[in-house]
């Protein structure tokens, strides 16, 4: 159907009403305007959690929450969509790791939100757990500053889940982090965590993990955060710059420009390829690692042998 276009206005309208548009969707191609895309998003990521059965009635659900943009998004919307489930509560766990000139002006956004909506907030410092931070636990080692933060936040987040006594961790990844994760495991040749679930519970945390924006690119949850009146510019992590998620962010945003449905292509190829792999493996006994029970390709896993060159 033809739409009404305004010659002394170039903005587009809305594919399905007359207001003026905020952002152009892809697949299907449309453009909408800041209340039909919020239905839409919210719609999208209900889809996603109904499909993959991700919460059931009854759940205490960790969220994680660093006061950053996915997880904003992510507390808005399950928020939103929980009371379609009977008692389910959510707690919004947010990780400190001591990262300076950083983590204190994104605590104080975590803080304020979570004030706001009424949840319940736990703060969990990385020196109740590792007896340190991350600054003096990195002096040294720059260079692997985000694999051994993530490692350990997994760890302290996993934990802090437990201690809350809580039934899922909800993450807020996108599709861009899911995108950009099939590549950097494509990059380091770790064909385990290039097949394996990401989500799955692992090791010695039995809680499953969720991922309800795993189908919203980071550019939709921008678009959604500032309609909502919540976007916020924060600091960047001082240790980005040594990231390589950094520069297969940067290239595979330029890729998706040019290309449109790259990143999903990649994630559905990852899935696919996972799928078939399973079957092919189906049957034979994988290793194990003798510390955690996390699966691996020799004795020890890569999060324990970290783990143990650190605090030996
Ligand atoms: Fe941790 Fe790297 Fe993220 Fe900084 S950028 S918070 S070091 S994962």
């Amino acid at each position: 159907m033809e739409r009404r276009k305004d010659a002394g206005d170039r903005l587009p309208y809305c594919s399905l009403c007359s207001r003026p548009s905020v952002i152009r969707c892809r697949d299907p191609d449309r453009h909408l305007c800041a209340e039909h895309f919020c239905q839409d998003l919210t719609g999208r990521v209900l889809k996603t959690v109904t499909t993959s059965a991700m919460i059931t009635e009854g759940d205490r659900i960790a969220v994680a929450f660093s006061g950053g943009k996915d997880s904003t998004a992510l507390l808005l919307v399950l928020q939103e969509i929980l009371p379609l489930w009977q008692d389910v509560s959510l707690v919004a766990i947010t990780i400190d790791e001591g990262i300076a000139g950083y983590r204190n002006e994104t605590l104080q956004c975590a803080e304020r939100l979570v004030r706001e909506l009424g949840m319940e907030h736990r703060i969990v410092p990385f020196s109740r757990l590792f007896h340190t931070d991350l600054d003096a636990i990195l002096q040294g080692r720059e260079e692997r500053a985000c694999s051994i933060c993530g490692i350990l936040r997994r760890r302290a987040l996993s934990s802090a889940a437990e201690e809350a006594g809580t039934t899922k961790i909800a993450t807020g990844h996108n599709l861009d982090d899911e995108a950009q994760a099939v590549l950097m495991n494509v990059f380091r040749g770790d064909l385990v965590r290039f097949v394996r679930d990401s989500s799955s519970p692992s090791g010695r945390c039995f809680i499953p993990r969720i991922k309800p924006l795993r189908e919203i690119s980071e550019k939709e949850i921008a678009v959604y955060l500032m309609v909502r009146g919540y976007y916020s510019r924060l600091p960047e992590c001082p240790y980005t710059r040594y990231a390589l998620r950094a520069e297969v962010r940067a290239s595979l945003s330029a890729l998706e420009f040019r290309h449109p449905g790259t990143m999903r292509n990649l994630v559905t190829g990852k899935q696919r390829l996972a799928t078939l792999l399973a079957e092919v493996l189906r049957g034979r006994e994988i290793a194990t690692c003798r510390e955690c029970g996390e699966p691996c390709s020799g004795t020890i896993c890569q999060t324990c042998d970290l783990l143990k060159k650190i605090f030996r």
